[in-house]
């Protein structure tokens, strides 16, 4: 987000126009789909532990709602920008289209940067974010999550203040909870998860065996961590993992030539991602600088962390040997290199299939809440599994069939679906 010239809306938008071109997509949808159909910016006054009061900026965007309500994630960053949340709220529409559930697409964010803040006072953003918002959102309009450092803990206090207002449960208003509290089992790792089911889909695809693979990934927040450990598990070895370090203020990778232990790595992590350096050395890693993880020398590369990673600068800093980019984070590659992935010998599972896991299993959620029953943790993640492999599968036959990149394939599919439940509508 710091590269001040990249827009993540413009890039959004550039990736929309250049398939709408393709599917040769009639002028007032085209209209409709390049924006945001409603957006709302407001200020939170927040009561600090100090005695002050500080004004913080908070927005939420609902850019198509036409295959059911508005769905996606709350985000907390210092750099949060209104142009950043109106790409990632358009990405979420053909995210939930892509895999087929019956939801739109929102994105809220709040500038504010909660490692640097106690948990009252981010209990009190929370609830003064809701304050604002309430009524506009909810189960039938519009339903957030968490994203980039919000965890179930900020939907709980979010759902409690929608509760009090609204004057009852409504467990559908938010996901993303605390199991218990309205959460799905599963849907803490199902993200990470998600990634990886699509990527043992295309290396099947590709014919490659995921035990004899490396990788190595961008993040160790949330989706890198569960990703990283369900990769594992399947006998993949993950040889780097890049993260930001909040005390110094810069990111750096860790190495271990024979595979990280993510467990153990896991376990010094803090609850925003930062992994204890000292206790990362004890653990035999590597230490390099933050942008390393690029260029190992891995099958896989998964950037799982923010927007604007890969681009034309970096583009050649990736191994010949990388046969496979998963795109765990939102945006993460610049329209630009795409098309230099495009030129390459490497298969892209495009962001918003790829990381689509989290979502469908908040839709679980709501379907979980409104039956009022629960189901146990394997039948949550073997739907899971069964949504995102039949979702790659649609993409990449689509892809063979008409030699399409894989992220264009997901586009027609994507924007197919929303064009056809607006026209049934009768809006164009
Ligand atoms: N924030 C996640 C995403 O970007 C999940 C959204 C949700 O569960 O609504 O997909």
């Amino acid at each position: 987000m710091a590269d001040k010239t990249y827009n993540a809306y413009a890039a959004a938008q550039k990736q929309f126009d250049d398939v709408a071109d393709l599917i040769k997509l009639e002028e007032p949808l085209r209209v409709l789909l390049r924006q945001p159909s409603r957006e709302y910016h407001f200020t939170i006054p927040v009561k600090m532990d100090d005695g002050s009061t500080k004004i913080f900026k908070g927005f939420r965007v609902q850019h198509n709602d036409a295959r059911g309500p508005a769905k996606g994630g709350i985000r907390f960053h210092p750099e949060e920008t209104i142009d950043t949340i109106r790409a990632l709220s358009m990405w979420m529409t053909w995210k939930c289209a892509v895999v087929d559930i019956p939801l739109g697409g929102g994105k809220g964010g709040i500038v504010c940067d909660p490692r640097e803040m106690t948990p009252g006072e981010q209990e009190r953003l929370c609830r003064g974010y809701i304050r604002q918002l309430s009524r506009n959102m909810g189960p039938v309009q519009d339903v957030p999550a968490p994203d980039v450092m919000t965890n179930a803990q900020h939907m709980l206090w979010m759902l409690d203040e929608y509760e009090v207002i609204h004057n009852g449960r409504y467990p559908g208003a938010i996901t993303g909870k605390p199991v218990g509290m309205g959460g799905s089992l599963g849907r803490t790792e199902a993200t990470g998860y998600g990634v990886i089911y699509t990527l043992r889909e295309a290396l099947k695809a590709l014919g490659i065996d995921i035990a004899s693979t490396t990788a190595s990934l961008q993040g160790f927040g949330n989706v890198a961590e569960h990703a990283a450990r369900l990769y594992t598990a399947l006998g993949g070895k993950i040889i780097a993992v890049s993260c930001w370090d909040n005390k110094d203020k810069k990111a750096y990778t860790y190495r271990k030539a024979d595979g990280l232990d993510i467990e153990r790595l896991a376990a010094i992590k803090d609850p925003f991602g930062t992994i204890d350096k000292e206790k990362a050395l004890d653990l035999g890693c590597e230490l390099l600088p933050g942008e390393d993880w690029i260029a190992q020398d891995v099958d896989i590369i998964l950037p799982c962390a923010l927007e604007n990673q890969l681009t034309v600068d970096n583009f050649n800093k990736i191994s010949k040997q990388v046969k496979v980019i998963c795109e765990g984070a939102n945006g993460p590659t610049a329209p630009e290199c795409d098309e230099l992935i495009k030129k390459s010998n490497i298969f892209l599972v495009p962001d918003f299939l790829c990381n689509a896991g989290g979502v469908t299993c908040s839709y679980f959620e709501q379907v979980q809440c409104n039956m009022n029953y629960f189901w146990p943790r394997e039948e949550v993640l073997e739907k899971l599994d069964y949504k995102m492999t039949n979702a790659f599968a649609g993409v990449y036959r689509l892809a063979q069939e008409k030699g399409l990149y894989m992220r264009d394939a997901a586009y027609v599919i994507a924007i197919n679906r929303v064009a056809e439940a607006v026209r049934l509508r009768g809006w164009v």
